[in-house]
């Protein structure tokens, strides 16, 4: 029996809020809040027949921390799961913080602003010293651990799939199968087909940030010395045949997840991400970004000032739309290499999630529900104790065994392959 505030109300945020009315024995009390209150009444009132949780909401602008604090003193919940956007990150864990709450988010911190010269400042430093140029991190996230263990509060950084269930993964992989992991590949693939020329399958403005970016990984000198390689954006290339999806091309991508992992999985000496993209979306984000549509600066345009990626987006379909016409599947997962007993060993942990059947179970598409079902579950695991642990962890960091449970109950089983195909 717990309460949770949830904040944000978009594609992943659904998956989460329907996914916790279905476990009312957990969530007994959730408040849903956005600044649009009204879609956050909309699906409320889409719920309320069906489950026992007593959904309430509320309009918050979770930009300023003294409204997420409002918020939380009123309603006092006994989690806050963040799944608005990463700009909201550091707003909302101070909140946290002043109220005493324990906190939980999808994706890590990083500005909407990125020409703030303040920010600029650390960024440059950061881009210097640790060679990679991706505009999100965890050092401002990470830069809280003493405060929340002070503060005996905990809070779980990117659980959704990759970050999240990725890292998850990898902590079972190193419980149950290695005795030390060399190589991580996580292989992100979205077989599916949505039928437009051009869509994005979350928030356009953080993936196609994310996508256009620089892509690097974590590699190894002689000398056993970790650190990272930068390549230019889609630059390396590979072909895989995915299980239930078949044969796509991927890309290297810079990821979150890598950062953690380098630190947390112990003697790991590469890890790589890739995601598979379609020749058209990538055809369509470099013409984007050459005529500068993915520009974060505000511009003049006829008397008032706009900023071109949202208008972008404006113009974009509803990542919450595309479920009823997308089909086929994702399949996301790990390659570990590594040794057992003395022996080498490979093992590929993955996942397969097919769109429609997500839109028959939610009305949402298969990316929406592979991060919301994570979400919803690392709550679950905050809110039932199972992984209670004061500071600011990511997922690996905790025992996988229950989350990965409690992700086979609610829609995510995972599958396993003992002799994969390796990425070169
Ligand atoms: P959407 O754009 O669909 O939804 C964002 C939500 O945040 C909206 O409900 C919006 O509501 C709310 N929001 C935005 N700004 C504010 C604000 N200032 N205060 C309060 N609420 C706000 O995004 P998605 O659902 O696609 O993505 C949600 C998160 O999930 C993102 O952080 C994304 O990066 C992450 N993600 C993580 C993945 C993973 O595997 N780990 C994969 C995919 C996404 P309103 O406008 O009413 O305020």
């Amino acid at each position: 029996m717990a309460r949770a505030l949830i904040i944000g109300c978009g594609a992943v945020a659904t998956v989460a809020i329907k996914k916790c009315c279905t476990a009312s024995e957990v969530f007994s009390e959730i408040c849903i809040a956005s600044r649009h209150r009204e879609n956050c009444e909309k699906l409320a009132q889409e719920l309320r027949p069906n489950t026992k949780t007593v959904i309430t909401t509320a309009a918050v602008d979770a930009d300023k921390a003294e409204n997420v604090s409002k918020l939380i003193k009123e309603y006092k919940p006994d989690l806050v799961m963040n799944i608005a956007l990463p700009y909201q990150d550091l707003a909302i864990m101070d909140a946290c913080l002043e109220c005493g709450v324990n906190y939980m988010d999808t994706a890590n911190y990083e500005p909407e602003n990125i020409d703030d010269p303040e920010w600029r400042k650390v960024y440059d430093k950061r881009v210097k010293e640790q060679g990679f140029s991706a505009y999100f991190d965890y050092s401002w996230q990470w830069a809280y651990k003493e405060k929340f263990e002070k503060a005996g509060l905990t809070a779980l950084l990117g659980s959704g799939f990759d970050p999240g269930v990725s890292q998850a993964y990898c902590a079972y992989a190193l419980k149950h199968q290695f005795d030390t992991i060399e190589e991580i590949d996580i292989l992100d693939c979205n077989g599916g087909d949505h039928g437009y020329k051009f869509a994005t399958n979350f928030n356009p403005e953080i993936n196609l940030r994310e996508v256009s970016a620089p892509g690097s990984y974590w590699d190894t000198d002689a000398n056993g010395k970790g650190h990272w390689v930068e390549i230019p954006a889609m630059s390396i290339k590979r072909e895989y045949v995915f299980d239930e999806v078949g044969k796509k091309d991927m890309y290297l991508l810079h990821h979150e997840e890598i950062e953690s992992l380098a630190q947390n999985i112990p003697g790991v000496k590469r890890i790589r991400f890739f995601m598979t993209f379609g020749q058209s979306y990538l055809d369509h984000m470099r013409c984007l970004e050459d005529v500068g549509m993915l520009s974060t600066q505000p511009i003049k345009f006829q008397g008032q000032e706009i900023v071109p990626i949202q208008f972008l987006k404006a113009l974009l379909p509803d990542p919450a739309s595309l479920g009823p016409r997308t089909v086929g599947k994702t399949n996301i997962g790990c390659i570990f290499k590594g040794t057992k007993d003395g022996k080498p060993k490979t093992y590929y942990l993955y996942n397969v999630c097919d769109h429609q059947e997500c839109y028959k179970e939610l009305g949402s598409q298969a990316i929406a529900y592979t991060t919301g079902v994570p979400a919803m579950c690392g709550a679950m695991m905050l809110l039932t104790g199972k992984w209670n642990k004061p500071g600011v962890h990511t997922v690996e960091e905790f025992d996988p065994d229950p989350f990965m449970e409690a992700l086979t109950k609610y829609g995510l089983p995972w599958k396993e392959n003992f002799n994969p195909v390796l990425v070169d």
